[in-house]
């Protein structure tokens, strides 16, 4: 049994990686100031005597005695981490500071959740991890980009200057139940456009393209490279490689869903990169084989049945 950090657990990722952790044996602490997470994602743990919560922010400093820290506090959606920039930059900047004084102090090993958005509008496709990025350093998706790519250059840093064990994964766009459904992102918006027969919204003409990770595989993903070999630092992508253009998610979600929902087009938000695909050649290779294994369709039909309860109840 190890005693784990979690910060952001109370968010969509952060919840399934408290769950596993905690059906894996392990005492937990779930650190997070609520602002996108809700106490809700993670209530069928709190009866569990290994499953601790604190209200915390992570840019104040914070001190607890663990062998694990896995980093995730900070908004993820372009809704919310644009709703107040300067925190966002603070959240990755002074939380990343703060979290790894903290594994340096009590000799831990720290993940951070780091995103495919450090490669900005990607020039090279697919992308692997030595492709350093095409971010506009000064645009309205920057205070997430720059404070994520800043927060890898703290992890290096902290590794380099203090020996820190470091870990870190560029998660790519991941879905499943527990999104929050007001965020914004495309997969939840599309499916409670769908089940309410509401219009699914378009952004540009919807030929951009992402790659839909199911959540289960991200979490398998975090944990192998929390356990990877030591020496390995990352950073790794974890992503799906096989790529959809948002015309096609639309489509799939009305079918499964039997919605009449019509499509309409809407603005194409600034700087919204055009395409995203993960190589994860290098996952395979350090990660013990690791690759995803539920495909969209079926990852669709369990985040569809949870947004249905969720509407319905
Ligand atoms: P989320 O918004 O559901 O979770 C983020 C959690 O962090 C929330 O519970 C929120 O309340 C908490 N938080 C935010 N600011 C905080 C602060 N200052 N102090 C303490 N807690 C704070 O988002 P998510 O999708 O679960 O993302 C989790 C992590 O994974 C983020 O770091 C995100 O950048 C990264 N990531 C996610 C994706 C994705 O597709 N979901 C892709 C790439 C990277
Ligand atoms: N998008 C869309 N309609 C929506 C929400 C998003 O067409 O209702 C598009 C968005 O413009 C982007 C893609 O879907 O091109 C993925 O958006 P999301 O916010 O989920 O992730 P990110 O852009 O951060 O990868």
């Amino acid at each position: 049994m190890k005693r784990i950090l979690v910060t952001g657990g109370a968010g969509f990722i952060g919840s399934h990686l408290c769950e596993k952790l905690v059906s894996q044996g392990h005492d937990v602490i779930c650190l997070d100031n609520y602002f996108t997470g809700s106490k809700l994602n993670i209530s069928h743990l709190m009866d569990n005597h290994y499953f601790e919560v604190v209200r915390h922010d992570v840019t104040h400093p914070y001190f607890a005695e663990v062998d694990e820290i896995y980093n995730l506090a900070c908004p993820a959606s372009p809704i919310h981490y644009q709703y107040n920039p300067i925190k966002t930059i603070k959240t990755s900047v002074m939380g990343a500071i703060n979290m790894l004084g903290l594994a340096k102090r009590i000799k831990a090993k720290i993940l951070q959740a780091s995103t495919s958005e450090v490669y900005g509008d990607p020039l090279e496709h697919p992308q692997t991890e030595n492709y350093w990025g095409n971010v506009n350093p000064i645009g309205i998706r920057s205070c997430y980009d720059e404070g994520k790519r800043c927060a890898e250059s703290l992890f290096m840093n902290y590794h380099r200057q203090n020996n820190v064990r470091i870990k870190i994964v560029r998660i790519f766009n991941t879905y499943g139940p527990r999104m929050n459904q007001n965020d914004g992102r495309v997969v939840s918006n599309f499916i409670v456009q769908a089940l309410k027969n509401e219009p699914i919204t378009i952004f540009g003409d919807g030929n951009q393209t992402r790659s839909f990770q199911y959540i289960d595989d991200l979490i398998e993903g975090m944990l192998r490279m929390m356990n990877s070999r030591d020496g390995f630092y990352g950073p790794v992508n974890i992503g799906n490689p096989h790529e959809f253009s948002m015309l096609n998610l639309a489509n799939e979600i009305i079918d499964l869903t039997g919605s009449g929902s019509k499509i309409i087009y809407k603005p194409l938000p600034e700087d919204d990169p055009t395409q995203r695909q993960p190589d994860i050649t290098l996952a395979k290779k350090e990660l013990n084989n690791w690759e995803p294994k539920i495909e969209l369709r079926e990852g669709l039909k369990k985040t569809i049945e949870y947004f249905d309860n969720l509407l319905t109840t």
